[in-house]
């Protein structure tokens, strides 16, 4: 889950990291009365989850109300990149001598975290990395060991910042870096870091990514949940611990696993039909999961056609039967089944099955079977 730049920056600033106070609102008389309270100059900055708002316009030094007022107005409702402005984060203005890049993120093939910090700030890091990679210092944290003062300061030396910068550079990223660790982030990154006329040090941008899968050991993350207007199936299916990621197509896919998910679309589309939906019931396959995964599926509106598609390894196929069977008595479906169910004790759930086959819910030998029986399905019920 990404944080807007606002969330990101309230967290940086519960650790100590010095950013700019501001306010976060939704209309332009709030922008305004905030801007007057902060003092002028103000920043009006769009809340997006997506870079580069400085570029697309969604950025604006205003030095009084009149251009507050003016830039809220052309900020709130503007699309970058797809994403419409619904808040804009009012905040007073620094005075910017160097802009700077800092940053720590995960290296998969190292075990280990990855710091990055350049003297090259303020433009996209992908861009340094392509045209001056020397430019970036990088610092390889052991996550059992975490980050010393001492190594710190030796990165900082290697980033060849301002020295001015050092002493500021050096507090924020051990801050930076328990931020890092504490929220079970993914990224946490600071672009651009400046160093202000006065020789402070201050985080001016805030890009923060939390790992989903630690969202049980922060319950205080639903504050974010909240206010991320993400799609409400997922937010439906995340609150029965259930995989889901929506799709535009027509035929509602459950699986058990991942892997087995990610082929059953690809099956789907193989033979010309659309998936709804990328659901992935995990392990247990019984009859709650297989019930909350079926509520979830008919609230999409999409869709014509489910395919309920099983491959038992430690699931047993008779307990995904049953499960099917009372989910069916429990969920009220108007789209027609296909189901295919092979692996452990598939004999057993097939024989379970088959009094209660219909043309509502059909069963294939085969995924590729099934899945031209439920793509053909979903098209006689759209004609
Ligand atoms: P991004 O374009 O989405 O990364 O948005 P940023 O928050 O990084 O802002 C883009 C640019 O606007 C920064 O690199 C700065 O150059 C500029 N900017 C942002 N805040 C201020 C500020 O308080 N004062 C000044 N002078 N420039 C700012
Ligand atoms: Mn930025």
């Amino acid at each position: 889950m990404d944080l807007f730049e606002y969330q990101g920056k309230l967290l940086f600033g519960s650790y100590g990291i010095p950013v700019s106070p501001g306010e976060a609102v939704q209309s332009v008389e709030d922008a305004v009365a905030a801007a007057d309270r902060l003092g002028y100059p103000v920043v009006v900055k769009a809340q997006v989850l997506t870079g580069g708002r400085g570029k697309a316009g969604g950025v604006k030094l205003a030095n009084n109300s009149a251009e507050a007022r003016e830039y809220a107005t052309s900020i709130l409702g503007l699309d970058i990149k797809g994403h419409i402005v619904g808040t804009v984060w009012m905040e007073k203005a620094s005075d910017i001598a160097e802009e700077y890049y800092a940053s720590f993120t995960l290296d998969r093939s190292a075990k280990a975290y990855l710091g990055m910090l350049s003297a090259q700030g303020g433009v996209e890091i992908e861009q340094v990395a392509d045209e001056n990679p020397d430019a970036i210092a990088k610092i390889q944290v052991d996550p059992v060991i975490g980050l010393s003062e001492e190594a710190c300061r030796d990165w900082v030396k290697r980033a060849a910042l301002n020295p001015a910068a050092t002493e500021g550079a050096v507090d924020i990223l051990m801050k930076l870096y328990k931020v890092y660790v504490d929220a079970d982030a993914d990224l946490v990154e600071i672009n651009p870091l400046i160093l202000t006329p006065e020789g402070k040090v201050h985080a001016l941008d805030a890009k923060v990514t939390l790992d989903d899968n630690a969202l049980f050991r922060h319950p205080d993350y639903e504050q974010y949940d909240a206010i991320q207007h993400r799609d409400e199936r997922e937010l439906a299916a995340h609150k029965k611990g259930l995989q889901y990621v929506g799709l535009d197509g027509s035929v509602g896919v459950i699986a058990n696993g991942a892997g087995l998910a990610m082929s059953t679309i690809d099956i789907i589309n193989q033979v010309g039909g659309t998936p709804a939906n990328f659901l992935d019931i995990g392990g247990g396959a019984n009859a709650d999961v297989m019930a909350g995964a079926l509520e979830v599926i008919v609230s999409d509106t999409n869709v014509r056609s489910i395919f309920i598609n099983i491959f038992g390894g430690i699931t047993k196929g008779d307990e995904v039967a049953k499960g099917i069977l009372e989910a069916l008595s429990r969920v009220t479906i108007e789209a027609p089944i296909v189901i295919r169910l092979d692996g452990t004790n598939a004999d057993e759930g097939r024989e379970i099955l088959k009094p209660h086959l219909s043309d509502r819910l059909q069963m294939q030998p085969t995924m590729l079977e099934a899945a031209r029986c439920a793509v053909e399905l979903a098209e006689k019920a759209s004609a």
